[in-house]
């Protein structure tokens, strides 16, 4: 099956009871059973099970390739309950412009725990290989990053990985499995906060694990069970809905960065474009190996905070507000709002200037978007 049929086909369609062609919302926490242990369906308890959570874990699979999947209440309550699959005294190497609750999480939690980490340019191979300590255990990867769009080569990343005997973990939030496929290249695990494109309408908070193991997919599943972060039936619906629609919005999404990235480059007031797709940009070719496309977050400076504010106050359609990947284009400013909690001093090192705009494109018509953009720059 490929990839749009999957979309519609994939995973667990319909009821077999009635027929009905959309999957049931199973509003329901514990399940009768015919005599002490005897379960009809193998469900026992909706934090262990529940059928609308279940058909969705199944659909994330198909897309992702892999053993099993696994729907939790938000993108960092799956990388959380990933990060317990480690042990006090483990170390990790990050991506080192990830998402910052994904730095905050370890820089602020899971260190009192004592699990270590070292932030990386995993864009640079050899950076990566010199943060690996006698006890790291995984590399966690982020690729296109977030908000400067740097691509990590997966496929050295797997090298590294063999080499040293980690698991290979890849936030795949940006790309969604439509356009990159992180287990196609070795990756044992692949994560999405699906709050962003696999939701697509910004109204569900969720985040999805696709594991490619059985001996994995056991002790996440021990994990999501123990710790609960799992997703209510509701947005598991809402998710198996915004998948349908993924391969259309991700190809329209697309199209509309494109002619946005276009615009922008020729324009006076913009210094620097970031954009995987730009033919200079410096992981292009390893995006365009790995990836089927360039996806729909743009990064652009406009030489100061000041001018940010400015742009920020005058567009019409582009919202102002964090997350990315729905329908709608999203602006924000990195440094003041998503990479806020990462320190100035970093951020700066980063390149995430205060003069840094995001912008996640959506799937309006790309004139009025280009139009927007033009009268607020002037
Ligand atoms: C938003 C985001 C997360 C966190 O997900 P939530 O659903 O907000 O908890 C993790 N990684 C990336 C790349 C994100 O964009």
């Amino acid at each position: 099956m490929r990839d749009k049929t999957k979309m519609i086909h994939g995973g667990i369609t319909g009821d077999d009871r009635t027929g009905a062609v959309s999957v049931p919302i199973y509003q329901v926490s514990t399940y009768k059973q015919d005599g002490v242990g005897n379960l009809r369906d193998g469900y026992e308890y909706s934090r262990t099970g529940n059928p609308t959570r279940h058909a969705l874990e199944t659909v994330i699979r198909d897309l992702e390739n892999g053993e099993a999947g696994f729907a939790f209440g938000s993108g960092m309550a799956a990388i959380t309950s990933v990060m317990m699959l480690f042990e006090t005294g483990d170390h990790i190497v990050m991506t080192d412009d990830v998402y910052g609750g994904s730095y905050r999480l370890v820089a602020n939690v899971l260190n009192r725990f004592n699990l270590g980490h070292t932030f990386a340019d995993t864009s640079d191979p050899a950076k990566v290989e010199a943060a690996i300590q006698d006890n790291t255990k995984a590399l966690f990867i982020e690729t296109p990053t977030n908000p400067l769009l740097k691509i990590t080569d997966l496929k050295k990343m797997k090298e590294i990985a063999d080499r040293h005997d980690l698991l290979l973990i890849v936030d795949n939030t940006f790309a969604t499995p439509y356009w990159q496929k992180p287990l196609d290249f070795g990756a044992d695990i692949v994560l999405h906060s699906a709050t962003k494109y696999i939701g697509g309408h910004s109204d569900v908070v969720s985040g999805l694990v696709v594991v490619n193991t059985a001996e994995l997919a056991e002790k996440l599943h021990f994990i999501q069970n123990s710790a609960g972060a799992v997703l209510g039936p509701q947005d598991s619906w809402l998710l198996m809905r915004g998948i349908k629609t993924l391969a259309l919005r991700m190809e329209a999404i697309e199209e509309n960065a494109k002619k946005l990235v276009q615009f922008l480059t020729k324009h006076p007031q913009v210094s620097k474009v970031y954009y995987p797709g730009l033919e200079d940009h410096p992981g292009h070719e390893t995006a365009k190996k790995q990836a089927g496309g360039f996806g729909g977050m743009i990064s652009f400076d406009v030489g100061s905070g000041e001018m940010a504010d400015k742009l920020l106050e005058r567009v019409n359609y582009f919202i102002l507000a964090e997350s990315l990947g729905a329908v709608e284009s999203l602006i924000s400013v990195p440094a003041k709002m998503t990479h806020a909690s990462i320190p100035a001093g970093r951020r700066n090192e980063l390149g995430i200037t205060d003069g840094l705009i995001r912008i996640s494109a959506g799937i309006e018509d790309a004139e009025d978007l280009i139009d927007d953009l033009k009268q607020a720059l002037e």
